[in-house]
């Protein structure tokens, strides 16, 4: 470990880092300023000399690297000598972190998949791939003019600034020695939904073409999808077919959000019946946690209800800024859209199969926990599923609760994290972290009981890459294999199985 003032001192030297904590946005609209005057001159050295890759940082001593050296092995981390490299191969950098030759193999398998996320990034005329490797996700969307905070940048507001849920490992231990955040003054999680109504989905999306924008609502000129086959939407390409929707359009940089839980509740919990009709229909309920800039852009959700035919869906949105939101939306004078019971409402044509949702917020606490279950009059009707984005579990103490609980009751619980090593090491850890609870539950559950013999049963935990990923490897400055938003999908609780 370092001292704060080596730490302070290393991060001092890292390019832009500085005028990112004032700006956070304008770094990236410049950038995307310097490319556009770059195509216009025809100027293809100066066009090649536009890289936007990430100022590579030591794994070992977190430094700043004039020039990155890869472990020569793997080729996923980065030291900035060889010195660092050589230490981090004999010891982990915390004392029961693993040394790098215990992990240098699995990261060389991890690294075959390089080829097939550039391949999935290079499909869309957008995309960008820098010579590290990362895909500069702000500097495309500021090529597009939707990268900002607030309502006027519609679904794609963000924060700004570094944000936690985003951070390596390495970036969260720097958060908490105390760098100031750059986060747009003001920011709220949803604000829209302290307003009285949702903008039409077209304007929300602000894209001056309007052709670029997956649409939600149907006329003549613009016809809804018709009722896709299950299997027939499986990945990006398939969808922008399916939509009817060209691949110059950069919806797949938002769309990931909603098509992972439409992965999520299909491939992984097998959890949609396509036997269901109009006559016929399933009800299925969704508790989705640790929602952030998710309360955005609601709406997009509704592409579950073209996705699944027949399906009535509700999803309940659980986190911190959800029950702050409403919590602050019950003080208003006015009623705004984040105290009504349901607070986004689609049905899909008939055409598309009919599916329907209805959107929720859960303002009674700030987290999922077991007393979203189990109340003082006994259990309350559980929801189908549980899934949570990005979820980092190993990371944040709040899941403890979802992973547990839907063990006991058997409730599917599917999650997406960034990188397959987490997602690995997390499948390897549920054994341990449900055999703990089972001491703490061992008074309200004897052994042998259901609920214990729920909890303590073998259980499966296969992991996937998610075809809905975020395209473009994150910006990340100490690893080079495959981590992105989404990117790799894991039952944590199949549900009842046999
Ligand atoms: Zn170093
Ligand atoms: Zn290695």
């Amino acid at each position: 470990m370092f001292s704060n003032a080596k730490l302070m001192a290393a991060l001092a030297e890292i390019p832009g880092l500085q005028e990112m904590l004032s700006d956070p946005f304008k770094m990236y609209i410049q950038g995307a300023q310097d490319l556009e005057r770059a195509e216009k001159s025809g100027d293809e050295k100066a066009l090649a000399r536009l890289d936007f890759g990430v100022a590579a940082q030591c794994l070992r001593c977190s430094k700043h690297c004039e020039k990155a050296l890869v472990c020569s092995g793997c080729k996923a981390v980065v030291y900035c000598s060889k010195k660092c490299h050589g230490e981090d191969w004999k010891a982990g950098p915390m004392p029961r972190a693993p040394a790098h030759k215990e992990l240098c193999a699995l990261n060389k398998e991890y690294m075959k998949r390089i080829p097939y996320f550039q391949a999935e990034l290079k499909h869309f005329p957008w995309s960008r791939l820098e010579t590290d490797g990362t895909c500069p996700h702000d500097l495309l969307k500021a090529r597009f003019k939707v990268l900002g905070s607030g309502p006027k940048f519609g679904y794609w507001s963000v924060p700004g600034g570094r944000r936690p849920h985003d951070d390596s490992p390495t970036m969260i231990k720097v958060r908490k020695e105390g760098l100031p955040s750059n986060s747009t003054v003001g920011y709220v999680h949803g604000e829209v939904l302290l307003g009285s109504e949702w903008p039409l989905d077209v304007d929300a999306w602000k894209f001056k073409d309007t052709d670029l924008v997956p649409r939600l609502f149907f006329d003549e000129d613009y016809h809804p999808p018709t009722k896709p086959s299950p299997g027939q939407v499986k990945d990006w390409k398939s969808w922008y077919e399916w939509r009817g929707l060209d691949l110059a359009s950069p919806a797949a940089l938002l769309m990931d959000f909603p098509l992972s839980v439409y992965y999520l509740i299909t491939s992984v919990l097998d959890l949609v019946d396509p036997s269901s009709s109009a006559t016929d229909r399933q009800e299925l309920t969704i508790h989705y946690l640790g929602a952030q800039v998710e309360l955005n852009f609601l709406p997009l959700f509704s592409e579950l209800a073209l996705l699944l035919p027949n399906t009535d869906l509700t999803i309940i949105f659980f986190g911190k800024p959800v029950y702050a939101l409403v919590n602050r939306a019950r003080k208003e004078a006015s009623a705004p859209l984040a105290t009504q019971d349901t607070v986004w409402e689609y049905k899909a044509p008939k055409v598309s199969g009919g599916g329907s949702l209805k959107i929720r917020l859960h303002s009674e606490s700030e987290s999922w926990n077991r007393t979203t279950i189990i109340t003082r009059s006994g259990p309350v009707k559980f929801p189908d599923a549980l899934v949570g984005l990005n979820a980092g579990i190993l990371t944040y103490p709040e899941w403890g609760d979802p992973v547990v609980m839907s063990a006991i009751f058997d409730i599917p619980f599917a999650i997406t994290e960034y990188a397959e090593q987490s997602i690995d090491q997390l499948a390897k850890a549920l054994p341990g972290m449900r055999l703990a609870a089972s001491h703490e539950w061992r008074s309200a559950f004897e052994p042998g009981s259901e609920g214990m013999t729920s909890l303590l049963k073998e259980r499966r935990h296969p992991v996937t890459v998610n075809p809905f990923h975020r395209p473009g490897q994150r910006a990340l400055p100490v690893v080079r294999s495959p981590n992105l938003y989404n990117g790799f999908a894991l039952a944590v609780t199949m549900g009842a199985e046999a």
